[in-house]
């Protein structure tokens, strides 16, 4: 992925040099009309319409361009139904944070967030409010984590929110503070609504799937004891 939004900065970056070339081109057109008005007025003038129009449409594009760049880039690092990031984000995410552990030992944790028994809604109220519960949930979390922390939809009512910077106790009090948050909130299907959650901080001699699996190992933990509860891995 890094690739392609390497590509995008690129494109973005060239969108601007390009920017200012138009913005100069600009400005000459009305200076060159000035100056050859003794001369030839008229071919000026025409030419400097001509400019200017071309100029109008072009930035036209530039916009149309620019907009295009960030729905594309939306649409390879985002889940289209909740808007979280989606699974190749959080491996990019999580190799970022493994290589900052690695240079210089700064903790970072992840939590994997499960919906409780997410399947009834689906069967009891449709498919469509099982949609909806997912995007309140992911607008809920969404609404307590820091700008830094990222939130990836990794299976159909599974998440794992990435804390950079954050260590295990602390991910456990995030962890319980969107447990009792979800717990609490009221749902489009005016039911209760809980997840269960497994903490893991990375730690020496780490690969992403050990990382993972810690986190993995510490949810069933969660499930296995009742669900609605946090545990860590
Ligand atoms: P548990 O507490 O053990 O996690 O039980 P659960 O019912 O949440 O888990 P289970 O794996 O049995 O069911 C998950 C359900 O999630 C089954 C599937 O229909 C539903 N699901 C998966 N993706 C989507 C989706 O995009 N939209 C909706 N509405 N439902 C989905
Ligand atoms: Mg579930
Ligand atoms: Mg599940």
């Amino acid at each position: 992925m890094n690739t392609v939004i390497n590509a995008l900065t690129e494109l973005a970056i060239s969108k601007v040099h390009f920017r200012i070339c138009l913005i100069l081109l600009a400005g000459f057109t009305p200076v060159s009309t000035i100056l050859y008005l003794d001369h030839v007025y008229s071919i000026a003038a025409i030419s400097s319409v001509v400019v200017s129009y071309s100029l109008i449409v072009v930035f036209y594009h530039c916009d149309y361009f620019e907009r295009q760049c960030s729905h594309l880039e939306n649409e390879v690092i985002k889940d289209p139904l909740t808007g979280a990031f989606n699974r190749r984000f959080l491996n990019e995410k999580l190799n970022e944070c493994l290589s900052v552990f690695r240079r210089n030992s700064e903790v970072s944790s992840i939590i994997t967030i499960d919906l409780d028994f997410f399947k009834r809604i689906n069967d009891q109220h449709g498919h469509d409010v099982g949609d909806d519960v997912l995007r309140q949930v992911v607008r809920n979390v969404q609404g307590r984590i820091r700008h830094t922390d990222r939130l990836c939809r990794v299976g159909g009512e599974e998440f794992i929110l990435v804390m950079p910077s954050t260590n295990a106790n602390q991910a456990k009090i995030v962890a319980e503070s969107l447990r009792s948050r979800i717990s609490n909130a009221e749902f489009v299907h005016k039911q209760k609504m809980t997840v269960s959650i497994g903490a893991s901080e990375v730690t020496s001699g780490d690969t992403l799937d050990h990382w993972l699996k810690r986190a993995d190992l510490a949810l069933y933990k969660a499930k296995e004891n009742g669900r609605d509860q946090v545990a860590i891995g």
